[in-house]
């Protein structure tokens, strides 16, 4: 530790926390305001490894959904049918949260609708996927309140000027959001109720007492009463044995386009993989289930076999005989793990976290920082 701050540094900003949470992406940035707004006297702080806020927060689709069918199908290999349930009700309601939090204005919420779209070649896949719509519509109807969320919807195909779709399933109730606005509003809400935001800050260790918790991090230490681990993909650097799993997301998006037809948010292939309109361009982004083993990584970058894939996709299917550039290229890391279920938890007095939100933290973090805040004991 170098330890040259200023008496005025540590009194005004280093010292006498009551909690710090480390990551500033939505579940961090969303228990810190929850957890303010409840308990206005608490100092807070946010203790963030990135220049800007580092993690998937920032670098996701924007997509504010809960599912596409072909996906839900997939899920429901994995855990029961309470079990995705319960998934699809903390994305419902923590998009809800999302919007009671920022506004609307503020995140650029545009509720244009979701399709998953289905090649002439995958017909059998479609029509099992079109079977199961009512069952869908049954589940998540007793969530939502609503019973008309997906159907098929063949006849926007042509809108859209896509090339060889024969099958799409539209859910009217899924939105999108411009995800570098909705970070900047939470953090400036943040800011703006007195939480001290740190960049450049990294936890290297924690070390607990009986009434204190130590952070070690690259600028020095920090003492507090409780801490919040937002940490997502990290999150196994600090605390070894939550069982949370990188796995890097690409993207790809192109220039704006005149005319551009495709407006809404796209799923394809059990949702892996995803195209949006956003600024008169394509989002497109995905692909991780070509290369599990090579994308079960934490270092952010992009690689051939996954660009080639989205490109081709692209300018065949998207955007067929489009001379279309492609402007930029990013990857984020998500958090997944055994389950699909997210950590909220104690793990130990004063140590809690909020991590793995599955590639769904747009839609369920702002509810995790609530429910995350709602455990501390202070
Ligand atoms: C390409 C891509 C597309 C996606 N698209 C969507 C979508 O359309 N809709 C949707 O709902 N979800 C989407 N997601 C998932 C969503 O972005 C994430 O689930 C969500 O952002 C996770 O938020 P978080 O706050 O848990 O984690 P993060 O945003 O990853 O934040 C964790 C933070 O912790 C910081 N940190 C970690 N370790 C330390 C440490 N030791 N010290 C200090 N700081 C630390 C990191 O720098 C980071 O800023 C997408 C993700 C990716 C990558």
């Amino acid at each position: 530790m170098k330890n040259s701050f200023s008496y005025w540094e540590q009194e005004s900003f280093l010292n006498g926390f009551d909690v710090l949470i480390v990551g500033s992406g939505i579940v961090g940035l969303s228990a810190a305001l929850s957890l303010k707004s409840q308990s206005p006297r608490l100092k807070i702080g946010v203790l963030e490894a990135g220049f800007l806020p580092g993690g998937a927060s920032t670098k996701n689709a924007g997509f504010a959904c809960f599912g596409s069918i072909s996906e839900l199908i997939e899920e429901l290999k994995i855990g029961s049918e309470d079990e995705i349930a319960e998934l699809i009700e903390l994305r419902w309601k923590g998009l809800k949260k999302l919007r009671e939090n920022l506004g609307d204005k503020a995140i650029s919420f545009e509720q244009y609708g979701g399709y998953e779209v289905f090649k002439t070649t995958e017909a059998d896949f479609a029509n099992t996927c079109n079977e199961q719509i009512p069952y869908f519509n049954k589940l998540i109807g007793s969530i939502i309140g609503k019973t008309d969320i997906y159907a098929v919807n063949n006849d926007k195909i042509a809108d859209f000027g896509m090339n060889g779709i024969t099958n799409l399933i539209r859910n009217k109730y899924e939105g999108q959001i411009d995800t570098g606005k909705m970070m900047k509003a939470l953090l400036s809400k943040v800011q703006g109720m007195g939480i001290t935001v740190f960049n450049n800050c990294q936890v290297q260790k924690i070390e607990s007492n009986s009434n204190d918790q130590l952070l070690i991090t690259n600028q020095g230490k920090f003492q507090t009463r409780s801490i919040i681990l937002a940490t997502n993909a990290l999150s196994k650097e600090l605390i070894p044995d939550l069982d949370v799993i990188p796995g890097r997301g690409q993207v790809l998006i192109t220039e704006p386009i005149p005319g551009l037809k495709i407006k809404g948010s796209f799923h394809y292939n059990r949702g892996y993989t995803y195209f949006r309109n956003i600024d008169d361009r394509i989002l497109l982004g995905g692909g991780r289930d070509l290369d599990f083993e090579a994308e079960q990584t934490l270092e952010p970058g992009i690689t051939d076999i996954i660009q080639t894939y989205l490109e081709k996709l692209l300018f065949e299917t998207i955007l067929p005989e489009q001379k279309v550039k492609i402007e930029h290229r990013w990857s984020g890391v998500m958090g997944f793990g055994k389950e699909l279920k997210p950590i909220v938890k104690k793990i130990r007095p004063g140590l809690y976290c909020a991590v793995r939100c599955n590639g769904m933290g747009v839609a369920m973090g702002s509810l995790l920082g609530e429910q995350v805040a709602e455990l501390i004991e202070i």
